[in-house]
């Protein structure tokens, strides 16, 4: 059977402005190739702005020429909006109408949404070729198409003037034989999704949900979004969730493995180097202490053999002040055995002495006045026996050797100083660090007012409470902190904080809008609008169920692919802020070097019966403290329920409880997350 050619028209202004833009053509292509059995040849694709006559010149090109095409395919601009036009530049071409194809069309996609009545197709012939007008969405443009192009082959031929009673020849069957479908046994259609078609081509469609006709597996995308397609509306929506639910420990690994690795940055040792990871190995590059330094005040000596200095009256020959200036010999030529040089705690130990005398072990014998008028020592006695050669003396390099390993890539300069501190000994200036990520922190919901709006709150509103809470958490712990407001339960406004935000922070924290209403759009946004994958968006634990884990892969400032991580929370407050110490901590951690990336676990004894949720594994809020015998021990912070923040206030500690139907006794042993200091009861 000969090719058949078809020419694609992109109806877009944005994308005749930026061809890039342009998803519509390959989706297109795609559909020649994989359900076209081969008959297709797509000889020329044009893109046009919205402007009608632009439309009809192309059309004309590809019709009335010497070399007709036999299919011209359009899409885009077939909605309602004042820029869509192409049903009417088309239709005034055609000079057969083929409402069949249009119905063909229609049909397939009210099947999956009642918003398919908003789009406007048309179809026909002209001369001989055949002319189809597509949605601009490439998913609603490929849909179409496939409702149709099994049929077209048909058409076109008897369009280009083939000979009807010969293409007629067997009839209806073998014409369907022909095509590759049959009435008869076609399957009930598979729903076809694919995450990356929210894109048009700038101007609203009312259309973009067409044939759920599905010929092919599709080998391209894979992956397809699990989410809500919340144009459906409420009736439509999934009533159950699709995602699968994760065992928390599922879920800690799935984070694990898609957080990026952490970006390594020069940092300057100052006080705020507190809480960075070091990433690399750090010598030291110079020794302490740099000279030998006397340990106490006293007199350096030169040690006699044997060591017995006692009642010995020695003269005192120099005085050394930790003081850099005249420290040292200033008494010309080094002590001679016999000799003593006054000395402070730090100072400089004179050239030849080989010992310190504490001053406590000596006794002034006699003083002489300087010119100056000062009383000073003259001789002193010594009561030391077995003095040996370098008591009291720190020589060179004897706390820290010069070229030594004094942090190690991956260690974390704590809040106790002693990192700080030790960087600040050798002189090392710079260290390179892991760099801690940005936090962006937004709030969902049309409901939610900021905390401290003033006057009472109106019916249905919520003052934001996840927000203030989470960067005070985030703050804590470390993070820059980028406050992201509060967006609407609105997918378009929704899109574009993501958007801005994930080209700033390197994670973002949403709470609300993952539960199961339809006005829920997180995950929709994520994966349809973001291209971003969904690793988890179901979590068997109390509170938190719904928490949800994505990765959106986006171009930074510097136009580098980087992977942003997003960690949308269940709204309500207690279930966020336990869902952020559990999960989020853990990712922000792994992308500061941090090791090990989860809060500590340790065992402790119930103070009083708790109450078991039956089914789902619970993290309960409580206090730890130590008790007089060192065991650890847990009381609840109170009532539980996950709309009440309260029960994270004075909490340190997440109690890991199983789930029963029974409570679980007093002075049973559970595992604590530790999330705060621990207290004593001492
Ligand atoms: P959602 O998942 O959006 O349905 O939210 C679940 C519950 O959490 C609802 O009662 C919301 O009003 C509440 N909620 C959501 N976000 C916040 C917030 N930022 N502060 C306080 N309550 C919130
Ligand atoms: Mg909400």
């Amino acid at each position: 059977m000969a090719t058949l050619k078809a020419a694609i028209l992109v109806v877009s202004t944005t994308a005749a402005n930026d061809p890039s833009t342009d998803a519509a053509e390959a989706a297109l292509r795609a559909v020649f190739d994989q359900d076209g059995g081969g008959r297709w040849h797509v000889v020329e694709t044009k893109i046009v702005g919205d402007v009608t006559t632009d439309i009809q010149r192309q059309i004309l090109l590809w019709t009335d020429g010497p070399d007709p095409v036999n299919l011209v395919i359009t899409t885009g601009g077939t909605g309602f909006s004042v820029a869509d036009h192409t049903p009417e530049a088309v239709s005034v071409l055609l000079h057969k109408q083929a409402p069949g194809l249009v119905h063909a069309m229609l049909a397939s996609s009210l099947a999956v949404t009642p918003f398919a009545m908003m789009s406007r197709p048309v179809a026909g012939v002209r001369n001989r070729t055949v002319i189809i007008t597509l949605p601009g969405s490439p998913k609603g443009a490929r849909e179409n198409l496939q409702a149709v192009i099994k049929t077209l082959p048909h058409a076109c031929q008897q369009a280009a003037g083939g000979d009807s009673r010969a293409l007629h020849v067997g009839g209806v069957k073998a014409l369907e034989k022909d095509a590759g479908i049959s009435s008869t046994t076609q399957q009930p259609q598979q729903h076809n999704h694919h995450h990356h078609h929210t894109c048009s081509h700038g101007h609203t469609h009312g259309h973009g949900h067409a044939a759920p006709v599905r010929h092919t597996q599709d080998h391209h995308h894979q992956q397809q979004p699990l989410s809500n397609d919340p144009s459906l509306g409420p009736t439509r929506r999934q009533r159950k969730s699709p995602y699968p639910m994760l065992s928390v420990s599922d879920a800690i690994a799935l984070i694990k493995q898609h957080t990026p690795s952490p970006n390594i940055t020069a940092a300057k040792v100052t006080p705020s180097l507190t809480g960075s990871v070091i990433a690399e190995d750090v010598h030291a590059p110079e020794p302490v202490p740099a000279f030998r330094a006397s340990i106490v005040d006293g007199y350096a000596v030169v040690v006699p053999p044997g060591g017995d200095m006692r009642g010995v009256v020695y003269p005192v020959v120099t005085v050394s002040h930790a003081a850099p200036e005249g420290g040292g010999g200033n008494g010309g030529g080094p002590l001679q055995l016999g000799q003593v040089a006054r000395i402070t705690t730090g100072a400089p130990v004179p050239e030849g002495a080989t010992a310190v005398i504490m001053v406590e072990d000596t006794k002034l014998v006699s003083s002489t006045t300087t010119e100056d008028g000062r009383e000073e020592e003259k001789e002193v006695e010594i009561f030391a026996e077995g003095v040996k050669e370098g008591e009291n003396i720190r020589e060179v390099g004897s706390d820290v050797e010069k070229g030594a390993l004094i942090l190690r890539k991956g260690e974390q300069v704590s809040a106790v100083g002693g990192e700080v501190g030790l960087l600040a000994s050798v002189g090392v200036k710079e260290v390179k660090v892991f760099r801690r990520p940005v936090v962006g922190v937004l709030s969902t919901g049309d409901e939610i007012v900021e905390h401290d709006r003033e006057g009472e709150l109106r019916m249905g509103e919520v003052r934001d409470t996840n927000r203030p809470g989470l960067i005070a958490a985030a703050r804590e712990w470390g993070y820059e902190v980028v406050d992201l407001g509060i967006a609407k339960d609105q997918a378009g406004s929704l899109e574009e904080v993501l958007r801005d935000a994930l080209r700033r922070v390197d994670l973002v924290i949403t709470t609300g809008g993952v539960s199961m209403g339809e006005l829920d759009l997180l995950k929709p946004t994520i994966e349809r609008a973001l291209g971003g994958t969904i690793h988890f968006g179901r979590v068997a634990m109390k509170p938190g169920k719904p928490t949800t884990f994505a990765t959106v892969p986006v171009k930074n400032n510097a136009g580098e692919r980087v992977t942003r991580v997003i960690f949308s929370l269940p709204g309500n407050p207690a279930s966020a802020l336990v869902t952020f110490h559990l999960f989020v901590l853990p990712s922000l951690r792994q992308m500061s070097g941090i090791s090990p990336t989860e809060l500590p676990r340790v065992p402790v004894v119930l103070s009083h019966d708790f109450p078991l949720d039956k089914v789902r594994p619970e993290y309960h809020r409580a206090v730890v403290s130590v008790g007089r015998d060192g065991v650890l021990f847990a009381t609840s912070t109170g009532g539980q329920r996950s709309s009440k923040v309260g029960s994270m206030k004075g909490a340190n500690a997440l109690l890991c409880m199983p789930a029963g139907a029974e409570p679980l006794p007093k002075a049973s042993r559970v595992e604590a997350l530790l999330i705060g200091n621990l207290h004593s009861d001492l």
